[in-house]
């Protein structure tokens, strides 16, 4: 009889070790693509718990911006639920944020990380929805891009500065505004100014 060698024998062992102990993964409840909370998501920016079970994050979208910080980086200087929002995608509660119902006459709205002008007031609109509402935003000062987490196709945006993320926007909602586009932002990912603030460049 041939006596295997030892390394043909360990890979052997474990292969079959590993066979015969792999569990049966259950086929998941949204595999069918008829996801129970898809209409519930979506006038949402996105949903923080949904997102990281779903692997959210890993939506990231690789663009170069112009502003580089670490993970780190950014945890120091901005605060947990800054960073929660802008640097891990999260979102705020509905109703809740400070510029939800703030509709000043003008001034400017500056991403609350690197503090690039944004949106003027005079975009802002009551939309309703629970978070800030804007039909448009400042030129280039907003990067989009293709969010398909929870299985549909959402447009993210983000500051076109430092990649932080913003909320979603959304076309064709019937609003009486210019563009009807809503721009949904959490208000944690901004900061107002009163002053006019276009043009001059964030960080
Ligand atoms: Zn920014």
């Amino acid at each position: 009889m041939r006596v295997p060698t030892l390394p043909t024998l360990i890979r052997t062992l474990t292969l079959t070790n590993i066979t015969a102990t792999l569990p049966r993964l259950p086929q998941s409840p949204f595999a069918n693509g008829r996801h129970p909370t898809r209409l519930l998501l979506r006038s949402m920016p996105s949903v923080p718990f949904l997102g990281s079970l779903f692997g959210g994050q890993q939506s990231r979208d690789m663009t170069d911006y112009p502003v580089k910080k670490g993970e780190d980086e950014w945890q120091a200087v901005l605060s947990p639920e800054q960073f929660r929002v802008i640097r891990q995608k999260g979102t705020e509660a509905p109703f809740t944020g400070e510029y939800d119902r703030h509709m000043p006459s003008e001034g400017t709205y500056e991403c609350a990380a690197c503090h690039t002008p944004l949106y003027r007031a005079t975009h802002k609109f009551k939309s309703g929805c629970g978070w800030p509402a804007y039909f448009d935003s400042i030129p280039g000062a907003v990067t989009r891009h293709t969010d398909s987490t929870f299985g549909m196709a959402r447009t993210e945006i983000l500051c076109s500065k430092c990649g932080g993320h913003l909320g979603h926007v959304f076309k064709g909602e019937g609003y009486p505004t210019p563009t009807d586009e809503r721009h949904c932002v959490n208000s944690v990912s901004l900061k107002f100014a009163k002053e006019d603030r276009e043009g001059k460049s964030g960080v």
